[in-house]
């Protein structure tokens, strides 16, 4: 994609019979939980997916998806996620707040019902942290109970609120260490991130004893091309360095270069969130480690169900690291082009959304064209020629005090924010849930997060989706 001018840088065993089945007309149950009317699908006719991939981008709210957009394209630039045909917006909201958290959001997404926030796939009788409430079956253990191959891939831990709620119930999404535990129970075939310090050498050995295969570098999982293994991939200690920094790492590597002095790298051996140094030369990136998920998944004759977060665009938005922001969303969108150049649309569904949006990141105007958006723009209605203003802020977080920590871009990625906070904010704005493949005509209108659940079950258990 060309660089702006004045921007610096650029289901179930035996469902396979039922996989080309015809949706007829179709009918909506799932008012009874969300208390929502229920909505008309359009009953179009279309194959019914056997696979599907689920695409969360952690805190991507629309002006994430245009700022992206923008910055590496220009105004008429075209994200991949931009090319899906059909979108619907989509409710956020927790059982107990307007504004979700990441666990109550995945849990909505992954087990179909609301919960309150920090709370994972438990009802909303748990209250955080506190009280459990009824567990409830995420759909990928579901998938998994009927057969089909299950994988989940993040850049966050492993064990962090949107990985953990397609495998875990837990009142507390903090509880990393417990979470750990079931990461390994939960049988899944392929799990790649980070958060090595939750895997102590006993849960190590837990997980060798029940088949899993643990790999902490990107040499280790490309070696592995049999689908019939159960990996665990822990790329670093604790989160998966920013996109930038394993670049960099990467490229550090291939020069035949130490990590000394490496661009992003603090002092004391650890980047920026506790990352391993070692991680920046070793982790791979979202693109990779899906292209390797999506690979693999392929090989097996089995249906699949894949989750993919790009888990620190929430991360870089927390901090009001704009640029880094930008790099996140963008490594998500080549994970999901590389899903829909290889998949096929006619046997598997690929849905993109977002569990919220962080920081209420704007776009204000009017900056030129050919200035881009990271330039200052003066308001052409001031009186006295106000301004200059910088185009790109968000609605709160650090932006507008001492950072604690140096962005991967260096001062310059940090924009201004109104309510000055240590950590943005999340914000309760609708999200869009995007949908490629088959069954993706059923997304349109607006929608619970809860829908989604709906929408993958009935597909992947071959039936007519309610929503
Ligand atoms: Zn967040």
């Amino acid at each position: 994609m060309a660089v702006i001018p004045g921007g610096r840088r650029s289901l179930s065993r035996g469902l396979a019979a039922l996989a080309f089945m015809a949706v007829g007309a179709v009918a909506v149950v799932c008012a009874a939980r969300t208390g929502a009317p229920a909505i008309p699908l359009s009953g179009r006719a279309g194959p019914t997916p056997r696979s599907a991939v689920l695409f969360i981008g952690d805190g991507m709210g629309q002006a994430y998806v245009t700022v992206t957009r923008v910055a590496r394209g220009g105004s008429g630039g075209r994200l991949r996620m931009d090319t899906l045909p059909y979108t619907a917006l989509c409710r956020t909201h927790s059982s107990d707040s307007p504004v979700t958290d990441s666990a109550a959001a995945a849990s909505a997404m992954a087990c179909g019902q609301k919960t309150a926030n920090g709370v994972l796939c438990e009802d909303a009788t748990a209250i955080y942290a506190k009280r459990d409430g009824r567990k409830l079956e995420s759909i990928a253990v579901w998938a998994k109970k009927n057969g089909m191959h299950v994988g989940l891939v993040t850049t966050t831990t492993v064990t962090h609120a949107t990985p953990a709620a397609f495998y875990a119930n837990h009142r507390d999404r903090e509880a990393e260490d417990e979470i750990a535990k079931q990461t390994i129970a939960s049988g899944f075939d392929l799990i790649l991130g980070g958060g090595r310090t939750f895997f102590a050498e006993d849960l190590r050995a837990e997980a060798r004893r029940q088949g899993w295969e643990i790999v902490e570098t990107a040499d280790e999982l490309r070696a592995i091309d049999d689908p019939g293994r159960h990996v665990l991939g822990l790329f670093a200690e604790r989160h998966l360095p920013y996109q930038p920094e394993i670049e960099a790492g990467h490229k550090q590597t291939e020069a035949g270069k130490t990590a000394e002095g490496m661009p992003g790298t603090a002092a004391g051996g650890l980047a920026r969130g506790g990352e391993s140094r070692d991680a920046t030369r070793t982790a791979p990136t979202l693109p990779e480690m899906t292209r390797w998920a999506v690979d693999i998944l392929k090989k097996s004759d089995r249906p699949f169900f894949l989750m993919v977060e790009g888990g620190r665009i929430d991360h870089a938005g927390h901090a009001n690291w704009a640029r880094t922001l930008v790099d996140e969303t963008a490594a998500f969108d080549e994970a999901i082009g590389y899903a829909i150049d290889t998949l096929d649309p006619k046997t598997t569904l690929v849905l993109v959304t977002a569990d919220h949006e962080t920081g209420g990141l704007a776009m204000n105007g009017y900056p030129d064209e050919k200035d881009g958006i990271w330039s200052l723009y003066r308001d052409p209605f001031g009186s006295k020629g106000d301004g200059p203003y910088p185009v790109i802020t968000f609605s709160s977080g650090p932006g507008t005090t001492r950072q604690k920590h140096e962005p991967p871009h260096g001062p310059d990625d940090l924009r201004p924010s109104g309510i000055a906070l240590e950590s943005a904010a999340h914000t309760g704005v609708d999200v869009t849930l995007y949908a490629w493949g088959a069954g993706a005509e059923e997304v349109h209108g607006t929608l619970e997060n809860t829908a989604i659940y709906s929408l993958l079950r009935g597909y992947l258990e071959g039936r007519p989706p309610a929503r």
